[in-house]
């Protein structure tokens, strides 16, 4: 689905180098890979072995990272940031990576992902005399690290990683090491790679494939890799990690070429669709599936139930992000502008479309009538995750609780209201057992759909995302 019109954004992507002559270009074609997960703002922090050096701004890689800028960046080792601006507000203030300066030596953080106790945190270190430079959770990491009073940096950087709850996966670049954390529920992905004796760190591995770095492994829950001239080594900030990957970055936020936890995204939304196909059996001509995440769920669909795939919708690749409007109305407009329907494949035809998820609604039911104004005779909507209930307060704006359709809603109140004929949502059996093959729901963080959140939330953390 089109993250900008459906209300359901991945807030940030993380890419890191160690040990390779051309780390800022290394960032850059690995930040423009992970573009999906953030489009806001973006940066790239180099290190030459003296000193670190920052380059950011407001805008997509490609419109940042000059020719003329890149000649600037010369160091062996970087990290890099694409930014979904919503924690803590846009603004330049906010692009990361973020980089200190102190006596003893700089640090720059790259974070995916949104603290659940930052404000808490925020609250005691402005007690304590701290100044915040911007209004982003990632900073709170700098003081901790900053007033921890150990000697060395790693035991610094364990302290503070100690003291934070949520979804972080951190990259953090000093004049010689890079430094990478996740969070103790392992929340976000994040994966180790090597292009020849260079390290790289990308949120996914599409990052990759794109510079011909080869995947070593996935960062564990609560691990904190070092990376200096001396190798690398590994070490639990964290003794008690239990894994709650996102769900939805299988379902919709990765891209279909990544591979997490060694399963690729593609194959586990096909398997969605197999699934569904066996949940929601339908009497149809055809199956689409809206663009570009949910294709890959429509083809096993398709593949499953023995009905012709076919490309009922086609999205307008051109539309520029000047047309991404928070409103209601212009993101209805969004719609139009983004995705047509195809009427020589679906007039006079029964059409099963396929989404990845209902958000708000609005733009399902858009969807529904384009489709319909195409000539379409039916339009039966399957949908590859449960619904969506709950806020997430792990990195991913989801709207807020009154605004998601499926709070209180039920599933027949939902097809009414998107005009479907009929409209199924995946099981959450279903689509966990798309994911892994095995039966059980262990691993996973579904807060969303059923509000089981792996971490405490905070009540003012709560407070903001019920009402905002
Ligand atoms: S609440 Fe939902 S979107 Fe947020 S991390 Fe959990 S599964 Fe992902």
């Amino acid at each position: 689905m089109l993250a900008e019109i459906k209300g359901l954004n991945e807030e940030c992507g993380v890419f890191g180098v160690w040990g390779h002559p051309d780390s800022a270009q290394l960032t850059y074609y690995g930040l423009h890979s992970l573009q999906h997960r953030g489009q806001e703002g973006t940066g790239i922090v180099v290190s030459d072995g003296n000193k670190l050096r920052v380059v950011k701004g407001e805008g997509l890689v490609s419109e940042i990272f000059t020719s003329n800028v890149m000649e600037e960046l010369k160091g062996t080792s970087a990290v890099g940031h694409v930014r979904y601006a919503t924690a803590g507000g846009g603004g330049y203030e906010n692009v990361q990576p973020l980089l200190f300066h102190s006596q003893t030596g700089s640090l720059a953080l790259a974070h995916n992902g949104n603290l659940v106790n930052a404000n808490y945190l925020k609250h005691q270190l402005e007690t304590q005399g701290s100044i915040f430079q911007t209004s982003s959770d990632t900073e709170v990491l700098a003081h901790l690290i900053r007033r921890s009073g150990f000697s060395q940096i790693k035991d610094q950087v364990k302290n503070a990683l100690s003291m934070l709850k949520g979804a972080y996966a951190y990259l953090i670049l000093t004049e010689n090491e890079l430094m990478v954390a996740l969070d103790p529920h392992g929340l976000r992905p994040l994966s180790l790679g090597c292009l020849g004796d260079a390290y790289v760190v990308a949120s996914e591995t599409c990052a990759f494939d794109v510079i011909g770095a080869e995947y070593i492994r996935d960062i564990r829950p609560g691990e904190l890799l070092i990376i200096n001239k001396d190798g690398i080594t590994s070490e639990q900030f964290a003794f008690n990690s239990t894994k709650s990957i996102c769900t939805m970055e299988y379902v919709y936020f990765s891209r279909p070429d990544s591979n997490i936890q060694g399963i690729n995204v593609h194959t586990a939304r096909k398997n969605m669709g197999k699934r569904l196909a066996i949940e929601a059996p339908i009497e149809a001509d055809v199956v689409t599936g809206v663009p570009d995440s949910s294709i890959s769920a429509a083809i096993g669909y398709a593949e499953a139930a023995g009905i012709p795939y076919e490309m009922g919708l086609v999205k307008n690749k051109y539309v520029g992000r000047t047309f991404i409007q928070p409103t209601q109305s212009l993101r209805e407009q969004g719609v139009k502008m983004k995705l047509s329907a195809v009427r020589g494949v679906v007039e006079g035809k029964r059409v099963v479309m396929v989404d990845d998820s209902i958000v708000r609604g609005t733009t399902s039911r858009r969807i529904v009538s384009l489709l319909k104004e195409a000539g379409a005779t039916e339009v039966h909507v399957v949908i590859s995750s449960p619904p969506i209930k709950n806020p997430c307060f792990y990195g991913i704006d989801t709207s807020s609780k009154e605004e998601l359709i499926a709070s209180d809603k039920s599933v027949e109140e939902i097809r009414q209201l998107i005009g479907a004929d009929s409209l199924t949502f995946i099981s959450t059996e279903g689509m966990l057992g798309a994911i892994v093959k095995t039966e059980g729901t262990n691993g996973f963080c579904l807060g969303c759909f059923n509000g089981d959140y792996p971490t405490e939330i905070y009540p003012d953390t709560l407070q903001y995302y019920y009402q905002k």
